[in-house]
């Protein structure tokens, strides 16, 4: 099963690809998790990436789709992954789909999460990381057990750089001229699902299991 998450960014996109993976057994592949852990161990690629993101700007594509593609061509993705973050472009999404194309494969599902834009910058600016294992929650509406820190591995918890409010709002823009095409994109192929996001996370969750059986 080889499922794409579509949606503005805070959408809620990692928490139900993190929910899929768990539940269907494919692997959870974020670009933007990619590009943190890079940055975390100062690699060059992670020392490029971060001039775009802070800026809450896209990493160019010829950079994301190469670290995609080699993602997703590892052994564990050969029965399907979940994608979160990726294509945000409408030609990161050609070349997706011209590489599925060439193995005579192709996206199953993409699932977009609704979420209007003034929920958005709430949700980002309560958004808490792990960056050492990817896990996300929020101060409000999914806290972790014990403060700033988190359940799954016990590290600390942080804000992240591009979830500032003035970033956010850019991120948003970009989102929207960028992003958003992909909706129509995939709706075209016959493989779009609308979930709405707003609601709890468990009841989103339902949702997308309905659509994934
Ligand atoms: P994305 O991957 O789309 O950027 P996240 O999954 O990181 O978004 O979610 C953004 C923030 O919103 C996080 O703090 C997360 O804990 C919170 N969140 C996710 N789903 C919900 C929900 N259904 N209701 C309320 N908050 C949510
Ligand atoms: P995310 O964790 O998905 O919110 O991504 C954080 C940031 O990483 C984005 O704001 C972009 O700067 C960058 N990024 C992640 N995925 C992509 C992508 N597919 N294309 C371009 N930039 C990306």
């Amino acid at each position: 099963m080889k499922i794409i998450m579509l949606g503005a960014p805070g959408a809620g996109k990692g928490t139900q690809a993190k929910m899929i993976a768990d539940k269907y057994a494919v692997p959870h592949v974020s670009t933007g998790d990619i590009f943190r852990a890079n940055i975390k161990e100062g690699t060059e690629l992670g020392k490029e990436a971060k001039t775009y993101m802070d800026k809450g700007l896209l990493v160019p594509d010829e950079l994301t789709v190469k670290i995609l593609l080699d993602r997703v061509a590892k052994e564990d993705c050969a029965n399907g992954y979940v994608l979160d973050g990726f294509p945000r472009t409408i030609p990161q999404a050609e070349v997706l789909d011209k590489a599925l194309t060439e193995l005579g494969d192709k996206i199953d599902y993409a699932i977009n999460v609704d979420v209007p834009d003034e929920n958005i910058v709430k949700r980002m600016g309560g958004r808490r990381a792990c960056l050492a294992c990817g896990a996300t929650y929020h101060i409000e509406h999914i806290p972790p057990k014990t403060e700033g820190i988190c359940d799954r591995c016990g590290k600390e918890l942080i804000l992240r750089d591009d979830d500032k409010p003035e970033t956010v709002m850019n991120r948003l823009q970009v989102y929207h001229d960028q992003t958003q095409p992909l909706i129509d994109f995939y709706n075209a192929k016959g493989v779009l699902k609308e979930v709405d996001g707003t609601v709890d996370m468990k009841d989103v969750f339902n949702a997308i299991v309905a659509i994934l059986g």
